[in-house]
């Protein structure tokens, strides 16, 4: 039910409550005011009739008292019945008088025993009667002694005089009183709802406003303008309302403004500024602390692991995986799997074109269209891959499996989020590539593609700590060319570098991951084998030697030469229990290759040192 018609609702039944209530007052009242006039007309009557009973008996009338008692019951309207009723004592002294002066019923009876009043009301839905018995008591004052005439004490009953009185024209005045008051209220109930009405709808329409543009404020809609029929405080109210949602449109305008420069279009969709604003702003301050939390992170593998975080907490995916896209080598590596494996097709490891999301940039759903990635190897799972280029060197690319559509749909949702965070390490990220670039450019000959001197000297007392942690041996190879002056001073530098990029890849082809191949100085290299033992290590050393005396170097005018390399021996801890010392060692058994023929391998041996010439 609406207010207003609630509060008319409830002042009508105040108004008609008050009615009911002052009727039933009046009713009550009228009646018991209607019963006592006619008792005290009756009193009234009964005096009457018995002073004109003494009259007559003074003047010795008695036998026309029976005119007299019909023409007060004549004359009188409301008296509809009016009989004398005789007490025994005086039926003893002057007989039973006329046959209507007989006893009629039980009140005339008590009345006589008691000499006391008795009234009773006979009420029908047509009439009402007030039956009433008054005593006539002997007396001897008031100018009459009526023990003069009747042979009876002082006070005792000579009779009655009984009446039927009908009041029911009194109980016809009531009613109309009442019907006059119940018309007057009714009236006033009118009136008074059509002057509430009047005065109250305008409020009531306040109200209805109000509420109407609180309910579009709550849904972000501070367009609402407000009206009002009212003057004064109505109209003053509205003024500032309407004042307030204008100034807050405009600010939420602003800020909406302001944020969609930093939070992409799509991101959040709500049409409720203030739930868009505070997402936003959560957003915002989220990745404004990745932000500064990665800047502080030291590699590009740290940053995507804090990424690799940021999904599993955050967004509370539980089933992805993180790739790198090498862009030069067109290869992709798997970073990171909440399953420990990829998901995709081992090809695409090799060419990462294959890879649906790096070749097209865009975004990978897998409810878009059946078998959309032809490389997806997920069977019953739904994906959404996404690529996020970081610079022209890498790519990153997410893949995230859910169960069912539902799920997936519900991920595509944080994607823009998502990107979000990409896009802030973006260029973190990009500036620890450059920095590890510069810094493997710093430590890398990039004639040979081999570590230099450099980073033999800042990581080799960590090698060697882990090496004395982990009791690994190595073995330890120093090549150098033989007469390769000559080469320069014969065919020139070109020739020279050719023959030197060519050891470079030798070397690679010849050792695994966990040995270390360094230019060592122009034409001498050193190699660290790891955990390799003698035989191994000399195994390498003629594989490394014999690969190079094949190779064939084109000088130019359709001719081409060989060359051959000497290469020294020495292991580590067995030689000495420093690496340089080692390192030492290898050189001296080198200088020893050289100084005894060239082209030859020689494993240093303890009697070396002894040699003068040789320290
Ligand atoms: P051997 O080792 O057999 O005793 O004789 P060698 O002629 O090879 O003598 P050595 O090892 O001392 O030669 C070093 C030469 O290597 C000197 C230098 O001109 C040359 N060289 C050093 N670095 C480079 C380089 O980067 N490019 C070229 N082309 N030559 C280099
Ligand atoms: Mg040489
Ligand atoms: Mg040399």
């Amino acid at each position: 039910m609406q207010t207003k018609s609630k509060l008319l609702f409830i002042v009508t039944l105040m108004l008609l409550a008050l009615g009911a209530a002052t009727i039933v007052n009046v009713s009550l009242n009228f009646r018991e005011y209607s019963i006592k006039s006619a008792q005290e007309k009756a009193v009234m009557t009964a005096e009457i009739v018995k002073d004109g009973l003494t009259a007559h008996m003074v003047h010795g009338i008695m036998d026309k008292r029976l005119y007299f008692i019909n023409q007060i019951s004549h004359n009188n309207s409301e008296v509809q019945a009016l009989w004398l009723v005789r007490s025994p004592k005086v039926i003893a002294q002057y007989g039973e008088g006329f046959n209507s002066e007989t006893v009629r019923d039980a009140m005339d009876k008590e009345v006589l025993k008691t000499g006391k009043l008795i009234k009773k009301i006979h009420e029908t839905t047509d009439n009402i009667t007030l039956r009433i018995s008054i005593p006539y008591i002997a007396t001897v004052d008031g100018g009459v002694n009526c023990l003069q005439c009747h042979q009876v004490n002082r006070g005792d009953t000579l009779g009655a005089i009984s009446m039927e009185f009908d009041i029911t024209n009194m109980r016809h005045t009531g009613m109309l009183t009442i019907l006059k008051i119940l018309l007057i209220n009714l009236f006033f109930v009118i009136i008074a709802l059509i002057l509430i009405n009047y005065y109250i709808t305008p409020y009531m329409k306040l109200f209805a406003t109000m509420q109407e543009g609180i309910k579009k404020a709550y849904k972000g809609d501070f367009t609402y303008k407000f009206s009002t029929t009212l003057q004064g405080d109505g109209q003053k109210i509205i003024e500032q309302l309407n004042t307030l949602f204008r100034k807050i449109q405009e600010t939420f305008g602003d800020i909406k403004y302001n944020l969609a420069t930093f939070i992409p279009k799509g991101c959040i969709s709500s049409a409720d500024p203030l739930y868009e604003a505070k997402i936003i702003i959560g957003e915002l301050s989220d990745i404004y602390k990745f932000k500064k939390t990665i800047e502080l992170d030291a590699s590009k593998d740290i940053i995507y692991l804090r990424i690799v975080d940021v999904l599993k907490s955050k967004y509370k995916l539980d089933m992805f995986e993180l790739y790198e896209i090498d862009t030069k080598q067109n290869t992709r590596t798997l970073f990171y799997s909440t399953d420990n494996k990829s998901l995709c097709h081992e090809d695409v490891a090799y060419d990462a074109t294959l890879c649906r999301a790096y070749r097209t940039k865009s975004d990978v759903i897998s409810t878009d269209f059946i078998n959309l990635c032809n490389y997806c190897s997920c069977e019953n799972l739904e994906y959404i891959c996404i690529s996020f280029q970081i610079n022209d060197d890498a790519t990153l690319v997410l893949s995230i499996h859910a169960k069912d559509k539902n799920n997936i749909n519900k991920i595509n949702n944080y994607i823009p989020s998502i990107k979000n965070y990409f896009e802030a390490a973006k260029p973190v990220i990009e500036s620890r590539i450059l920095t590890s670039k510069l810094r493997e450019s710093s430590l890398k000959d990039t004639m040979t593609g081999l570590y230099n001197r450099r980073f033999l000297e800042e990581f080799i007392d960590k090698i060697m700590n882990q090496a004395k942690r982990n009791e690994d041996t190595y073995g330890i190879l120093m090549l150098d060319v033989d007469f390769f002056k000559d080469v320069n001073d014969t065919y020139g530098h070109d020739v020279g570098d050719k023959v030197i990029s060519a050891i470079g890849t030798v070397l690679l082809n010849n050792i695994r991951e966990s040995d270390l191949a360094i230019r060592y100085g122009g034409e001498e290299f050193l190699i660290l084998l790891h955990n390799a033992s003698k035989e191994g290590t000399l195994k390498v050393a003629q594989k490394i030697h014999q690969e190079f005396a094949n190779l064939s170097f084109d000088v130019g005018n359709g001719k081409v030469i060989k060359k051959t390399m000497s290469i020294g021996i020495s292991r580590f801890p067995e030689d000495a229990k420093s690496i340089w010392k080692c390192i030492k060692y290898a050189d001296t058994a080198l200088y020893v290759a050289k100084t005894t023929g060239r082209n030859k391998i020689v494993t240093f041996t303890k009697n070396m040192i002894e040699d003068e010439s040789l320290r």
